[in-house]
C-alpha cells in the first residue's frame, strides 16, 4: 500500500509559510490568554496589550512563564478557559512543593494526538504496525500521549503500561509487536531479560522500531540499544507542560529532533541573563504554545538545555532541529565548584564495551569535602579477573577526569546489582550535607 510521506501539510511547510502561520497563531494565542487571570495581570504589570504583538520579534516583550508560576497558581489559575471546557488534567509528581497541573480541552487532546501521530508517521509507523507502549499510564503523559497518537496512525495499539517485563516479552511474541515505546533505561532492561529467557529479538520477535525518550541519553546509548534489539531507535522529546510527547522527534536521518513549529515558537536563552544565545549555542529551551486552548503558555522556561542544529535537514522538513538534550539546568551537579552534567559521564561510560547500561552517580561529603563515586555495571566480566578490572577501572577514571575535571571513585559492580526503577532511571544520588 502506498502512503503519503507527510502526515499533515504543515509538516512540509517552507520557512516563510511556517513563520506566517506562527505570527497568526501567536497573535490569536495572546488574545486568548487574556481570558486567563494570570496572564491578564502579567500583561497589565508589563504595560502590554495583545495589540503590541505585531511581529514574531515582539514575542520578546512578553515576560517569561516559569514552573514556579504554575505552582503559585495551582491548580487552575493559569487556564484560559472555564473548567467546564476542560476534559482532562495531567499533573507532575510534585516532589518539590505543589505539583503542577496541566489542563486540556477536547481540541487540545485532538491536536496532541495529531502531533504524536505525525512523529510516529515520520519514522515509518503505518496502520499495519503493532505498537506496544511500556510507559506508565495515568498522570505520566507518555502513556495516554502515545496511546492516542498511535491509534490516530491506525496502528494496533497495546497499552502494556510500565513494568512486568516477562509479560511485555510475551506480548512482543504473541501480538507481533513491531514498534515499542520505552524509556532508554527500560529498553536496556528488556534486552537483559530477553537474554535471560533465551529470546533473540531478531529471530523471535518482529521488533523494528523503538521510540526512546523522556530522559537524557547519549548517542552511544542509542547505538547500543539499536544493536541489542536489532531496531532503529528514535529520540522523542516532550514534557507535560507542552502536553507530553510529540513536541520534538527525530526523523529518519537520526540527526537532531524536529520541533513542530506550527505548534511551538522556540527560543534558546542564556539561563542567567535570559538573553538569546548566539545561533547554534547551548542554552535553555523556552517554548510558546501556538494552538493550545485550555492552558496556553507564553515563553515557558523549560529548564532543558539544548541548542538548535544549524543547516537544513536532508529529509525535506523545514522545522528546526534540536540537539540531544544535555539535561535540565537543575540536573547540573556542582561538585568542588565544577559544573557537571550526568550525560557527560554517561557518554564516557557507554564507550566501554565491557560495561552494561546501568550506572549510578553518588555525591557525598567525605571529611568535609565533596566526593563523587560512579558505580557502573559490567556486562560479563568476572570479578575474579583482578588485573583486567583494575586496568579498566583506571582507564575509565582517567577518561572521566579528562571530561569532568575532577577524579571520581569508579567501582565496577556485577550486572543487575544497581537498583532499577520502573519510571525514569535515577542516575544521581546526592547525600551531601547542605549548609
Ligand atoms: P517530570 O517533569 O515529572 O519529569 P515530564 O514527563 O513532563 O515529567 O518530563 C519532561 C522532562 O523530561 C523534560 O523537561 C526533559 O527534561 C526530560 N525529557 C523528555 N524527553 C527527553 C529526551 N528525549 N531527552 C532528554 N530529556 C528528555
Ligand atoms: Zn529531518
Amino acid at each position: 500500500m502506498s502512503y503519503p510521506t507527510f502526515f499533515n501539510p504543515e509538516e512540509s511547510y517552507s520557512r516563510s509559510e511556517i513563520e506566517a502561520l506562527q505570527l497568526d497563531r501567536l497573535q490569536a494565542t495572546v488574545k486568548h490568554c487574556m481570558h486567563s487571570p494570570f496572564y491578564r495581570e502579567r500583561f497589565r504589570q508589563a504595560g502590554l496589550t495583545p495589540a503590541d504583538i505585531r511581529t514574531l520579534d515582539d514575542l520578546r516583550k512578553i515576560p517569561f512563564t516559569t514552573k514556579q508560576d504554575l505552582r503559585d497558581t495551582y491548580p487552575f489559575g493559569i487556564a484560559s478557559v472555564p473548567l467546564d471546557k476542560c476534559v482532562r488534567l495531567h499533573s507532575s509528581s510534585g516532589t518539590t512543593g505543589n505539583p503542577t497541573v496541566i489542563l486540556h480541552s477536547q481540541k487540545d487532546l485532538d491536536e496532541w494526538a495529531n502531533a504524536v501521530a505525525r512523529c510516529l508517521w515520520m519514522v515509518g509507523c503505518r496502520p499495519e504496525d503493532v505498537f506496544q507502549n511500556t510507559s506508565g499510564y495515568g498522570m505520566f503523559t507518555g502513556g495516554l500521549g502515545f496511546q492516542y497518537g498511535a491509534e490516530k496512525v491506525g496502528m494496533l495499539t497495546v497499552p502494556a503500561a510500565a513494568g512486568n517485563t516477562l509479560r511485555q516479552l510475551k506480548f512482543f511474541t504473541d501480538f507481533g509487536t513491531t514498534v515499542v515505546h520505552a524509556i532508554p533505561s527500560y529498553a536496556a532492561r528488556l534486552y537483559e531479560v530477553m537474554c535471560e529467557k533465551g529470546i533473540d529479538p531478531r529471530r523471535d520477535t518482529r521488533l523494528r522500531t523503538l521510540v526512546i525518550g523522556a530522559e537524557p541519553h547519549s548517542e552511544d546509548t542509542r547505538k547500543r540499544i539499536e544493536e541489542m534489539l536489532g531496531v532503529k531507535a528514535y529520540n522523542s522529546f516532550g514534557m507535560s507542560e507542552m502536553c507530553g510527547p510529540g513536541v520534538a522527534f527525530e526523523c529518519p536521518e537520526q540527526n537532531g529532533m524536529h520541533i513542530w513549529e506550527d505548534y511551538y515558537i522556540v527560543e534558546i536563552v542564556n539561563p542567567d541573563t535570559l538573553e538569546p544565545v548566539p545561533d547554534g549555542e547551548v542554552g535553555e529551551l523556552v517554548l510558546t504554545t501556538l494552538k493550545r486552548e485550555a492552558m496556553p503558555l507564553l515563553r515557558y522556561r523549560t529548564r532543558d538545555l539544548t541548542r538548535i542544529l544549524p543547516g537544513e535537514c536532508p529529509c525535506g522538513r523545514h522545522h528546526i532541529r534540536l540537539d540531544r538534550m544535555k539535561g535540565r539546568s537543575d540536573d547540573m551537579i556542582i561538585l568542588k565548584g565544577v559544573n557537571i552534567f550526568p550525560i557527560q559521564i554517561e557518554t564516557i561510560l557507554m564507550q566501554f564495551q565491557e560495561l552494561a547500561s546501568d550506572y549510578l552517580i553518588t555525591l557525598e561529603t567525605v571529611d568535609g569535602n565533596d566526593a563523587m563515586t560512579v558505580d557502573v555495571e559490567m556486562k560479563d566480566l568476572s570479578l575474579d579477573d583482578y588485573g583486567k578490572l583494575q586496568s579498566l577501572t583506571r582507564e575509565i577514571t582517567r577518561q572521566l577526569r579528562d571530561e569532568i575535571l575532577i577524579t571520581p571513585k569508579v567501582r565496577l559492580v556485577p550486572k543487575n546489582s544497581l537498583p532499577k526503577s520502573e519510571g525514569k532511571a535515577v542516575r544521581v544520588v546526592d547525600t551531601r550535607k547542605k549548609y
